[in-house]
């Protein structure tokens, strides 16, 4: 098939817009969705200071490889990169390496915390109790710690790769839960001690984050965490790709759809407190963290 934009050979259809593009225009279109919604929820600001949430998977350094690209001449924005390790072994190790690879190539200050350092402890000895799941501890306590360094670095946005399909997958989720006080959180809402963070990729689905990866040489692992599978999410996910090859365009329905409602959904007041075990930010008396811990 030819790139219907200039005839080279195509790397790609996408169902959803009905076009295929070259190489280059694929790059093009990725980089023009990102740059777009930068623009439209003001993600990047001036004089920002912005840390990405850089765990070496296949979106987050696609993450940092096109924030780089786009913001490497704005001399008043400063970019830098944290990874939490949380102790996963034979994992971790390999997407860690990928991030010091990219951040030593781009030049980027790369800050890493761990479990072990953080807790004295590491997800894979957290999951013997079988008190939690996996990806639960490992969510929680990871933006536990990466809130936690990013305000450290004095930074003002927290980016993270969610691309388009975690984003659809996470707003039916919590749709099909009922559980209305995530969806706010999810719209990105100021709140005190919480870094803001910033979605970039929200707009681009995971297929095409992994093409953008492979075409531009990024050190991609193809490795699964051990962990991986969350029972609802995965069936969501199986769900949702179904759902756009009958029906292409569903994930990008959805989260416009949510864009639409999340307004009204923030309460108006929402209290957020110093969780009284760590003094971080909790909507509780204490934090998440501190009750999975057992503080
Ligand atoms: Fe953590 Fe679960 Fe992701 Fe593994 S799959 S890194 S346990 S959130």
């Amino acid at each position: 098939m030819k790139c219907q934009r200039c005839g080279k050979t195509a790397v790609i259809y996408q169902k959803y817009s009905n076009a295929h593009l070259c190489k280059s225009h694929f790059i093009e279109d990725v980089e023009r969705k990102i740059k777009r919604d930068i623009r439209k929820f003001k993600m990047v600001e001036r004089n920002d200071r912005i840390a990405v949430a850089l765990s070496g998977g296949k979106d987050s350094i696609a993450l940092l490889y096109i924030l780089h690209k786009i913001f490497d001449k704005r001399q008043d924005l400063e970019l830098s990169a944290i990874t939490i390790d949380e102790g996963i072994s034979g994992y971790r190790e390999k997407t860690l390496s990928h991030a010091i690879k990219l951040t030593g190539e781009l030049g980027i200050p790369h800050t890493i915390r761990s479990f072990e350092y953080a807790f004295g402890t590491t997800l894979d000895k957290l999951t013997e109790k079988k008190e939690a799941a996996a990806c639960t501890l490992c969510g929680v306590l990871r933006k536990n710690i990466l809130n936690k360094a990013a305000r450290e670095l004095g930074a003002t946005k927290l980016a993270i790769g969610h691309n388009l399909d975690d984003e659809a997958q996470t707003i039916l989720m919590n749709y099909l839960r009922g559980d209305v006080d995530r969806m706010t959180r999810i719209s990105g809402a100021f709140q005190p001690r919480m870094v803001l963070r910033i979605k970039p990729l929200r707009s681009v689905p995971e297929k095409e984050v992994a093409l953008y990866g492979f075409l531009n040489n990024l050190p991609v692992s193809t490795d699964e965490c051990p962990y991986a599978g969350e029972a609802l999410r995965n069936e969501i996910r199986e769900m949702l790709n179904n759902y756009e090859v009958k029906h292409p365009g569903t994930k990008y329905s959805l989260l416009g759809g949510f864009e639409a409602v999340s307004q009204a959904l923030r309460p108006p007041g929402m209290q957020i407190v110093q969780c009284e075990k760590c003094g971080e930010p909790s909507s509780e008396t204490v934090c998440k963290t501190c009750r999975l811990l057992g503080r």
